[in-house]
């Protein structure tokens, strides 16, 4: 439009997968398709003012990119190519492109021939945009995903959400069933595909499936937060973490355990550069097995190792493993067990890291290979008793986000 007036005009049918977006995508894609069209005339200018009579597109174009579903946010990259204003404008008042939308032009000749090759063009992108599966972004497997795909299916909220999400949602909260209200606050964040509901990026899951969730949230028996600020990244519900908290707090295991439960913290020392600068060890038993355990002081991230027998050569044969793996530290702290006696020594030299042991005045200098230790000791300790795997549960503690950051010991 140029001073209130058309100067060109396109449209064109939704493909079918397209048919199945949610409204908010539908209303975001036909701008994609007004730009890409119109790009000779939109590319470079200052402003390009898009109207729309599509209210929830506005705010989601004031929000971060990264809270959009995947769809959208690939549509809403694409758009970044212009500089965009998107206004609100009310169906009524949208009488031209409503009555262009109705006419249909034959085109003949060259035009036609170069309109065909535009399209053609514009069509490979779209698919692209089309074929975008906001599941594989997900750590979750295939069959977990067809769980929750045949859950939400049965799902006495969920369906009626897909419906409204797939149709748009009306402008009042209290038009839409009361079976749905819950998710009114996100209604702009929430799409559907392949018959699963997202919320940005989070599995929505339904109802049948949470007990089941809460279960693998709990499985290592981590304190309720950080089972949330796991469980947050890839999962929603409505009220989860409530649910979560009151999980856990009623966990007999964790319960039986309870006086183990106090916070374990890592005490900080020098701060090293780089991970594996700087290692602590030590030598703990567990139902009459020995195991070797290092910590690194970069990430606080520890390895235990089974040791067959308590031999001094059997100690380094460990670490050589270990250094191998992970890179060779510059100091290596530990207390003053024999197995870190005078052949250690010669394996320090030899391997030129300098090796610190702890003096029995100072006994909280290795306090980082002790925190861990109680930390690993407790891992074992409720998988035994639960019967599951205990190195599951390392891998979940080690997945878990570290309080206050958005990485876990494992990046
Ligand atoms: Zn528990």
């Amino acid at each position: 439009m140029q001073e209130g007036q058309p100067v060109a005009f396109a449209s064109r049918a939704l493909t079918l997968a397209e048919k199945n977006y949610a409204q908010i995508e539908k209303e975001c894609l036909s701008i994609v398709f007004a730009c890409q069209r119109f790009h000779h005339y939109l590319y470079g200018r200052e402003l390009v003012t898009a109207e729309t009579d599509h209210k929830p597109l506005i705010s989601i174009f004031s929000k971060p990119l990264l809270s959009a579903p995947k769809r959208l946010q690939s549509m809403l990259l694409t758009l970044q190519n212009y500089s965009l204003r998107v206004v609100y404008k009310p169906g009524p008042k949208m009488f031209i492109s409503d009555m262009l939308s109705r006419a249909t032009a034959d085109c003949t000749g060259k035009e036609a021939v170069y309109q065909r090759h535009a399209i053609c063009h514009l069509q490979k992108e779209q698919e692209d945009v089309q074929f975008i599966n906001q599941a594989e972004y997900l750590n979750v497997t295939d069959q977990r995903l067809e769980n929750s795909r045949v859950h939400t299916e049965r799902d006495d909220a969920l369906q009626p959400l897909k419906t409204i999400v797939l149709a748009g949602w009306p402008d009042e909260r209290e038009s839409i069933s009361h079976l749905i209200r819950e998710f009114w606050p996100h209604r702009n964040k929430i799409s559907a595909q392949n018959g699963i509901l997202f919320r940005g990026q989070k599995v929505i899951i339904p109802k049948s499936l949470r007990a089941e969730m809460l279960k693998r949230i709990h499985s290592s028996h981590i304190g309720g937060d950080a089972c949330y600020r796991q469980a947050r990244n890839t999962l929603y519900w409505p009220g989860m973490q409530a649910e979560i908290k009151d999980y856990v707090s009623n966990c007999s295991t964790c319960n039986e355990f309870a006086h183990n439960q106090q916070k374990e913290t890592m005490l900080s020392y020098d701060i090293p550069n780089r991970p594996w600068q700087i290692v602590s060890m030590d030598l703990f038993s567990h139902r009459q097995k020995d195991y070797l355990l290092i910590v690194d002081h970069f990430f606080d991230f520890w390895e235990i190792e089974l040791l067959p027998d308590l031999s001094t050569e059997t100690v380094i044969k460990r670490c050589k493993a270990q250094f191998a793996q992970h890179g060779q530290p510059d100091r290596v702290i530990t207390d003053n067990c024999p197995q870190f006696g005078t052949l250690f020594r010669r394996f320090a030299s030899s391997w030129e890291f300098e090796h610190i042991t702890s003096s029995p005045r100072h006994s909280k200098s290795n306090g980082k290979a002790e925190s861990a230790v109680k930390i690993a000791k407790n891992l074992l300790r409720k998988a035994m008793h639960d019967g599951t795997d205990p190195w599951k549960a390392i891998l979940h503690w080690r997945n878990t986000p570290t309080e206050y950051m958005d990485s876990s010991p494992v990046g």
